[in-house]
């Protein structure tokens, strides 16, 4: 592979209610995995079963280092139909940094040119640098407008190898990437390649993103978490 990915900001713990892995086992995989840092992002308000928001409330709490991997305390939230984000404004000061995408049926989709106005809109948040699975046709957006709004926010947006690896779950998810990475280098529009892991097995196989950037050529200067130094220098920027 061309690529090499020392970071992954996304993937869910047993917090999420329907992920199979506590930090620690996450962690453990991602050092047999050769990973340098993991960010434990479990869901927030609104996806049935997962934790309260006081779980990230408590992130001071959490032990960061574990089997040598650095790990991050994030969130992935879900982007509502106004375009806000169900999170209570003053936990946001405890996360490193939030992913936020769209979650049927907390999120009713609206078309392509409204689902991008409300992403648009949670972008402006200061603590969210990701946006996950921009990729589906049942959630379409015009890419157009998104790669230069992510641009503009300091927003990298998500290749997710769980889409690529069931593409059923996510129809349209390859061509949509095509579109989207091809717009990404035109615009040097940042992106994050994630795993989407529910389940310590999954740690750290990006194999199906990694292909997909590689039948494209993709600039590797425009992955943020391919080391330490470049993903922390890119969430602490904004
Ligand atoms: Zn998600
Ligand atoms: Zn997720």
């Amino acid at each position: 592979m061309k690529y090499h990915i020392d970071c992954e900001i996304h993937m869910h713990t047993l917090a999420s209610g329907h992920a199979y892995g506590s930090p620690r086992e996450m962690a453990q995989a991602a050092s047999e995995m050769g990973l340098k840092l993991i960010g434990l992002s479990d869901h927030g308000p609104g996806v049935v079963g997962t934790c309260s928001h006081l779980f990230f409330g408590c992130y001071d709490r959490m032990c960061r280092n574990v089997h040598g991997v650095e790990i991050l305390g994030g969130a992935e939230l879900n982007i509502m139909n106004d375009g806000s984000i169900n999170f209570p404004e003053h936990f946001f000061n405890y996360l490193d940094y939030a992913i936020v995408g769209l979650h049927p049926p907390i999120y009713v989709d609206e078309g392509a040119e409204r689902n991008t106005d409300n992403t648009i809109a949670a972008m402006k948040n200061p603590k969210v640098f990701f946006v996950s699975h921009p990729d589906s046709d049942r959630l379409p957006y015009n890419y157009e407008r998104l790669v230069p709004a992510a641009k503009e926010n300091g927003v990298a947006l998500e290749v997710n190898t769980s889409s690529l690896r069931a593409p059923h779950k996510r129809p349209g998810c390859v061509e949509n990437y095509k579109k989207m990475l091809t717009l990404c280098m035109e615009h040097r529009c940042p992106i994050v390649v994630s795993t989407d892991s529910h389940d310590p097995c999954e740690v750290g196989h990006f194999e199906e993103s990694l292909a997909l950037l590689e039948e494209l050529n993709f600039d590797e200067e425009l992955i943020v978490n391919t080391s330490v130094e470049k993903l922390k220098a890119f969430i602490g920027k904004k």
